[in-house]
């Protein structure tokens, strides 16, 4: 299973990228976390990154590209993975295409979490109040002023995957803002229904990266506006 996980800051896509880790094998590929790490580690590549990061601006495509190109050929990533925070600009999801032909491997499906950004500011600062109350560490870009321009890059820069990838037919929008327990059961259907494997009288043929992409055109969609209470989700 090779999957990417869309949505904007705070949408859960950790939380549900963990659930996807445990249920189908396979491994979750975070470029926020792998970009954090070089940060942590002050590589050279960490230190160009550091203050992109902190400003909550995006980093420069050919770096991201280049970290997911060297994850993805790694062994644990052939069985499948998740996609979380990759990609997040255009450029970034016709480089994958491009990787993915390369090495012959096709997605299987993108999620969508969809999130009411009210709601999700309300989200992301509690949670900040919360981990300042128990004197927990925060990120450099873990502040509202900051918060905002994440969002403003996803919705600027990011959110044009949507139409990308409804256009490829390999989109799920799932209604992120129901309780993680209900989301994960969503992702999970849409997957089941993307797992069926080809239709009656294909069944012969092997899968093809066109043949999978048109199998997972069936979506999940559920509204998007519902506010409800949210127990405290793991980040992203
Ligand atoms: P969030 O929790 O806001 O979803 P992440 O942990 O995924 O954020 O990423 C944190 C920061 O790392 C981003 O604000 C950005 O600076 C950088 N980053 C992560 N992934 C990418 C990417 N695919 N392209 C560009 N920058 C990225």
């Amino acid at each position: 299973m090779r999957l990417i996980l869309l949505g904007p800051p705070g949408a859960g896509k950790g939380t549900q990228a963990q659930h996807l880790v445990a249920k189908y094998g396979i491994v979750q590929l975070s470029t926020g976390d792998m970009l954090r790490a070089a940060v942590k580690a002050a590589t050279p590549l960490g230190r160009k990154v550091e203050g992109i990061m902190a400003s909550g601006a995006l980093c420069p495509d050919d770096v991201v590209v280049g970290i997911v190109e060297e994850r993805i050929s790694e062994p644990d990533a052939s069985k499948g993975f998740i996609l979380d925070g990759f990609p997040r600009t255009v450029p970034q999801a016709q480089a994958l295409d491009h990787m993915l032909a390369k090495h012959g491997i096709a997605l299987d499906a993108v999620i969508e979490l969809r999130v009411d950004e009210a709601a999700l500011v309300r989200r992301i600062e509690s949670r900040i109040a919360e981990m300042q109350k128990r004197g927990e560490p925060l990120r450099p870009d873990d502040n509202p002023d900051i918060l905002h321009r994440r969002l403003v890059a996803y919705r600027e820069q990011t959110a044009p995957l949507i139409a990308y990838y409804s256009d490829h037919g390999t989109l799920h929008s799932i209604d992120g803002m129901a309780p993680i327990a209900e989301v994960s059961t969503s992702i999970e259907k849409a997957l089941a229904a993307v797992e069926e494997g080809p239709e009656v009288g294909a069944a012969a043929a092997p899968q093809s990266a066109p043949q999978r992409v048109a199998k997972s055109v069936a979506k999940a969609v559920q509204p998007s506006a519902r506010k409800t209470a949210l127990p405290r989700a793991k980040r992203g």
